[in-house]
C-alpha cells in the first residue's frame, strides 16, 4: 500500500483568491493586480554611507530581496540617493522623514518610489499638490505609510488610541488629497505592533479601496518574535487574499527579513522559484564587470529550470558573505574568481573559467536537488536591477 506523503506533483491551488488591487510599477517590480507578492526590506545602514548601504543592498539582493527601502532623515541621506537609486541593482524607495523637501530629492534623484508617512512629516498636507505632480511627472508612486507609533494627532484625538478605524481612517485621508490632484499611483500600509490591530486594519482598508497593500507588522521586535508575528499576520491576510508586497520588520540583519518573507510566501503556495541570478550593484571594491559576468552567467544557465539562486558579486572582499544566502556565486578579483556554496568557498578558478564552472557546480547543485524531491517552479531566469 502507498501512503500519500502530501508531496504535490502541482501546485496547491491558493487559498483564496487575490484581492482585486489597481497595479503600480515600482522601478521594474509590478506591485498589485495579478503580480505575484513581492519581499521587501530596508537597509539599516545611515543612507549618507553610499557604499555601506551600497554593501547592505547587494546582501539583499542576493538573498532574494526585490524592493528596497532606504531611510532619508538628513540632507546628507537625501544627497546620497542619486548614486544609490543608479548602482542598486533592485528598485530604491527612499522613506521621508520630517520634510518634504527631501521628497521632491527623491524624485529627482531616480528613486523608484517615495514612502511618507504623513504622521511625521512637516505640514505634509499643505504639499500634497506639489508633491502629487512631481511624482506623477516622473512616474513615481507614493506609498502612504501610516503607522500607529506617528498617528495624526487629530485621529488620535477622535479614537482615543491607533485603533484600525483611526489607521485606515488616515490612510484613506491622505489618499484623498492626492486623488483630489488626480493621482492614484499609491499604495498603501497601516502598520501596528499588534497582529490583531494590524490584521482588522489591512481587513477595512481592503474592503474600502483598491489601492494595492503593503504589509508589515511594525516593532515586530527579535528575530524569533518577529518572525512569529509576521508569519501569523501575513498569514491571516493572505490566506484571504489580501496584500500585494509584504516586509517582515526584525530586530535582525535584514536579510534575515527576506529569508522569513521567502518562507511565508512559499508556505502559503505564493511564491515558486525558478533560476535566480542576482548580481551586486557593484561598488568602490568591484574588480571586474558585474553587469557583463552576469549577463555571461544568465545565458550560460538558460533553460536550468531549477529553483537555485546563483550570485554574481563583484569582490572577494564581501561578495561571498553577502551572498550567502544563495545556493551558488561566484566573487571575482585579481583576475580569479571564489566559487562559492551557501557563502562557503568551495574554490578558485581562473577568471576565464568562472562561466563553465558556474554551470558544472550548477549541474551538481540541480541534479542533488531532483534527488532531493525539491520541485522547480516556471522557469524564470532574472538579473535583479
Ligand atoms: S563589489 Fe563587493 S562590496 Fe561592492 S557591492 Fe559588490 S560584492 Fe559588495
Amino acid at each position: 500500500m502507498s501512503v500519500d506523503l502530501g508531496m504535490p506533483n502541482a501546485r496547491p491551488r491558493p487559498l483564496a483568491e487575490r484581492r482585486k488591487s489597481r497595479q503600480i510599477m515600482v522601478g521594474n517590480v509590478p506591485v498589485g493586480g495579478d503580480a505575484p507578492v513581492s519581499v521587501q526590506s530596508m537597509t539599516t545602514t545611515l543612507t549618507s554611507d553610499i557604499n555601506s548601504t551600497l554593501q547592505q543592498i547587494a546582501e539583499l539582493t542576493a538573498s532574494g530581496c526585490q524592493i528596497v527601502r532606504v531611510a532619508v532623515p538628513s540632507a546628507d541621506d537625501a544627497e546620497a540617493l542619486p548614486i544609490i537609486a543608479k548602482k542598486s541593482q533592485i528598485p530604491v524607495i527612499a522613506d521621508i522623514h520630517f520634510q518634504p523637501k527631501y521628497v521632491f530629492a527623491a524624485i529627482d534623484a531616480g528613486c523608484a518610489a517615495v514612502r511618507v508617512n504623513p504622521g511625521n512629516i512637516r505640514k505634509f498636507d499643505d504639499k500634497v499638490g506639489e508633491i502629487a505632480k512631481a511624482a506623477s511627472a516622473a512616474g513615481v508612486p507614493i506609498r502612504i505609510g501610516v503607522n500607529a507609533g506617528s498617528l495624526d494627532k487629530r485621529l488620535l484625538e477622535k479614537y482615543g488610541r491607533a485603533t484600525p478605524e483611526a489607521l485606515v481612517e488616515s490612510a484613506l485621508w491622505e489618499c484623498s488629497l492626492f486623488e483630489e490632484h488626480g493621482f492614484r499611483d499609491i499604495k498603501i500600509s497601516v502598520k501596528h505592533n499588534d497582529p490583531v490591530v494590524m490584521i482588522n486594519s489591512y481587513r477595512q482598508l481592503a474592503q474600502q479601496c483598491d489601492y494595492p497593500l503593503h504589509l508589515g507588522v511594525t516593532e515586530a521586535g527579535p528575530a524569533f518574535q518577529g518572525t512569529i508575528k509576521s508569519s501569523v499576520a501575513f498569514g491571516a491576510l493572505l490566506a484571504e487574499g489580501i496584500g500585494d508586497t509584504i516586509r517582515v520588520s526584525l530586530s535582525a540583519p535584514p536579510a534575515e527579513e527576506i529569508k522569513v518573507g521567502n518562507q511565508i510566501l512559499e508556505s502559503l503556495g505564493l511564491r515558486e522559484r525558478g533560476l535566480e541570478i542576482v548580481s551586486c550593484p557593484s561598488c568602490g571594491r568591484a574588480q571586474v564587470d558585474v553587469y557583463t559576468l552576469a549577463e555571461e552567467v544568465t545565458a550560460g544557465l538558460e533553460g536550468m529550470d531549477v529553483p537555485l539562486r546563483v550570485a554574481v558579486m563583484g569582490c572577494v572582499v564581501n561578495g561571498p558573505g553577502e551572498a550567502r544566502e544563495a545556493d551558488l556565486g561566484v566573487a571575482s578579483g585579481n583576475g580569479k574568481g571564489q566559487i562559492f556554496v551557501k557563502g562557503e568557498v568551495i574554490k578558485t578558478v581562473p577568471e576565464s573559467q568562472i562561466v563553465e564552472t558556474l554551470i558544472e557546480e550548477a549541474m551538481r547543485i540541480a541534479e542533488g536537488m531532483k534527488d532531493d524531491g525539491v520541485e522547480s517552479g516556471e522557469p524564470s531566469v532574472s538579473i535583479a536591477g
